[in-house]
């Protein structure tokens, strides 16, 4: 092969890894593998990129954890790992083409990510290295689909989660979820991995320790969920106290885990099924292909990545603003005992049950009337699993501003989503010890003196006025914008 030196010689291929850091089913580093003789591996890592995305501290720290593992990992394949930091997007192109040069990279390879940034990113930075004659080759390893790929009849993309999961499920093949094994570099690398640049030095108080790093743990994880918990999990994955959820997202976000082989691990189990055989593997797979639907809604409706809502009706919407309320909501002291544990949860373990997000999130936009922005925002912040398009999707459903979402008049009343999926109160004990003394018939209803003498807060709003005042502000906005 002809290389960018323009020697006949053996092709150097570099891996830049981004949300991808496993050896499990990376077409990216399976590629490098078989087309190069030698490869190196670069994680390049923007402090200011990651503060401008609102990304968590304790995101950052399991993503540090992670690259630590993954540079053992691949040692055994011959492939040193390198970390440099850039500023921004911006200078990201030209420092991976310097490293690139000083390196004599024939061949770049990648497995696409689907941010509006990232995208503009990605074609800024194939532009540049071509320019200089090295080639570039990108996968996609988040999907099976790649977004945007599967449209309507009338050749739109999906907006609606049905349908889209529909068509999703009718253009499958199995030979989707056809996983390569990385083999050994075919030449041993002289040059050593570096990770040196990779300090952390924030904080966070929650719990690190729940979430251990590296691929290992992460298809252990999976695996102890699908033989345990799976078969019961359309029965037990709207209970928080009952954590029947695989807790998988945090490796999801960062690639430690690829979603084909959740599907493949899934299907495995279930006859290779997707609507028949055990309801809890049919329900779970639906919610790996709900991730997929949002990265299509990202990628198909770039409105979203610019912090507009998906309904533009929705625009309109006076939303209120309270530094009191948010101040209450920010530390899980808004007088809401199911509310508030949910957001204790996610500050102690950096993860929250997604039954609670949902209830989180719509107490906020609808009884507190609050933008979703700022709720969306907290949660980046705040959470370990932290993901774009999961997160706004999320997020918008419960505000009754996305696509495919909550009706704006249905309105969760916390009481009763506590009382239907925390009826023990166990779960609210667990994360608000001040109650532990309370009757199980009263910990739902923040009401009378007991609650007081328990030092908790008397609740911030009033939950019917502000049912109304919600309605109400959806449906001028709706007159404002002609709807
Ligand atoms: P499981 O129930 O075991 O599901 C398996 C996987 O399917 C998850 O790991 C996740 O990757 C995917 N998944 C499950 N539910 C959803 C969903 N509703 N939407 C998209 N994907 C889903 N998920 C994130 O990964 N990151 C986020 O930042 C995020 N923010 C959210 C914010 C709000 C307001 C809401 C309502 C949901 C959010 N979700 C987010 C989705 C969901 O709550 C989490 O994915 C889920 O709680 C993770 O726990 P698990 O791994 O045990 O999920």
């Amino acid at each position: 092969m002809l290389s960018a030196r323009g020697e006949d010689s053996m092709a150097r291929g570099l891996v830049w890894f981004r949300t991808d850091l496993r050896l499990d089913d990376n077409p990216a580093l399976s590629s490098a593998l078989s087309q190069c003789e030698e490869v190196l591996a670069i994680y390049v890592f923007s402090e200011a990129q990651w503060a401008l995305h609102n990304e968590s501290n304790i995101k950052q720290e399991f993503l540090i954890n992670n690259l630590t593992l993954l540079e053992k990992s691949l040692a055994k394949l011959s492939i040193p790992l390198m970390a440099i930091n850039t500023e921004s997007y911006k200078t990201l192109p030209k420092d991976l083409c310097s490293l690139a040069v000083q390196q004599k990279i024939d061949h770049a390879f990648w497995n696409n990510e689907f941010g509006h940034n990232e995208s503009k990113r990605d074609q800024i930075t194939i532009d540049a290295l071509e320019k200089i004659n090295i080639q570039t080759s990108q996968f996609n390893d988040q999907v099976i689909y790649p977004p945007g790929f599967l449209k309507t009849g009338q050749g739109n993309p999906f907006s609606v989660f049905t349908p889209f999961k529909r068509r999703w499920i009718e253009n499958f093949e199995m030979d989707f979820l056809d996983i390569d094994k990385p083999k050994n570099a075919k030449e041993p690398n002289l040059i050593n991995s570096d990770l040196s640049k990779l300090n952390f030095t924030k904080t966070h108080v929650a719990k690190i320790d729940l979430w251990p790093a590296g691929e290992i743990a992460a298809l252990e994880r999976l695996a102890n969920f699908l033989s345990s918990k799976v078969k019961s999990y359309s029965e037990s994955r709207n209970s928080p106290i009952l954590d029947g959820t695989s807790r998988i997202s945090p490796y999801l976000a960062l690639g430690i885990l690829s979603p084909k082989r959740c599907i493949l691990e899934g299907l495995k189990l279930n006859n290779f099924e997707f609507t028949s055989g055990n309801k809890g593997i049919c329900k779970w797979i639906d919610e790996i292909v709900w991730r997929e639907f949002y990265r299509n809604i990202m990628h198909s409706f770039p409105r979203v990545s610019k912090n507009k809502p998906f309904k533009l009706d929705t625009e309109s919407i006076q939303w209120r603003h309270s530094d009191k309320e948010l101040e209450a909501f920010y530390t899980g002291n808004t007088g809401f005992p199911i509310v508030d544990a949910g957001i204790r949860q996610m500050l102690a373990e950096g993860w929250m049950h997604n039954r609670l997000r949902m209830v989180v999130a719509m107490f906020f936009t609808k009884n507190m009337l609050h933008d979703w922005r700022l709720g969306e925002k907290f949660f980046m912040q705040n959470l370990i699993d932290g993901d774009f398009s999961s997160n706004n999707g999320g997020w918008q459903w419960s505000s009754s501003t996305g696509t495919d979402s909550a009706p704006y008049f249905r309105i969760f009343n916390p009481i009763t989503q506590s009382q239907n999926f925390d009826p023990s109160g166990e779960f609210i004990k667990k994360f608000i010890p001040e109650l532990k003394d309370i009757p199980i018939a009263q910990i739902h209803q923040p009401k009378d003196d007991l609650f007081l003498s328990a030092d908790y807060p008397t609740p911030i709003i009033d939950l019917k006025e502000s049912r109304i005042r919600a309605i109400q502000a959806f449906k001028d906005a709706r007159e404002v914008s002609g709807v």
